[in-house]
């Protein structure tokens, strides 16, 4: 049997993600901003962000497939589906869930450079600094939590919990 136990509760996530915002419109008075997310996990996060933000920001989603997931990333990572727009000469904020081992990220960040963007800069819920086997520069992060696995709040676990409000530790 699985139980979840509440780690980050709902009002916490929003309080902290207004606080973020008003870093983001803070740091880029003028827009727009292309916020790309990252699916599925990150949609939650990203809809509660781009609403919290004054900056205008337009919204773009990168899938990505990691190979032989379970609770870790294998290393191995691919693009399953592309942005639908050029970003060269825009302000682009990649917007995650989790940064786990930064393999997933420190792949992206590789792909929008080559796009050329005007700025590049990352926004992430969730941080585990504890796991990391890239170095990755992460500018805007919601909460660095302990090594566990954690589920709601966008985050699944085989497509399930992602729509809980709360971000909550699943253990068997
Ligand atoms: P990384 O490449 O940084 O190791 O992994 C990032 C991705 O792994 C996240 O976008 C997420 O999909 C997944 N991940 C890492 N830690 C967790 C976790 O605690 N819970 C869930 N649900 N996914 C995680």
């Amino acid at each position: 049997m699985s139980s979840l136990r509440v780690l980050l509760t709902a009002e916490q996530i929003q309080a902290r993600i207004q606080e973020l915002a008003a870093q983001i419109d803070r740091d880029y008075p003028a827009g727009p901003i292309y916020l790309v997310g990252i699916l599925k996990g990150a949609c939650i996060f990203l809809a509660d962000l781009a609403r919290s933000m004054n900056t205008p920001a337009r919204l773009e989603f990168v899938g990505i497939s990691s190979y032989g997931r379970g609770r870790t990333s294998s290393g191995e990572v691919k693009l399953t589906k592309d942005l639908d727009v050029s970003v060269e000469g825009h302000h682009v904020i990649v917007v995650e869930d989790i940064v786990d081992s930064g393999i997933t990220l420190s792949y992206l960040i590789q792909l929008f450079q080559q796009r050329r963007p005007k700025s590049l800069r990352v926004a992430t819920l969730l941080d585990k600094p504890d796991r990391r086997q890239r170095t990755v520069q992460v500018d805007y992060v919601g909460f660095h939590i302990p090594d566990e696995f954690v589920v709601g709040y966008g985050l699944d676990f085989a497509e399930d919990y992602r729509n809980l409000r709360d971000v909550c530790v699943l253990s068997e």
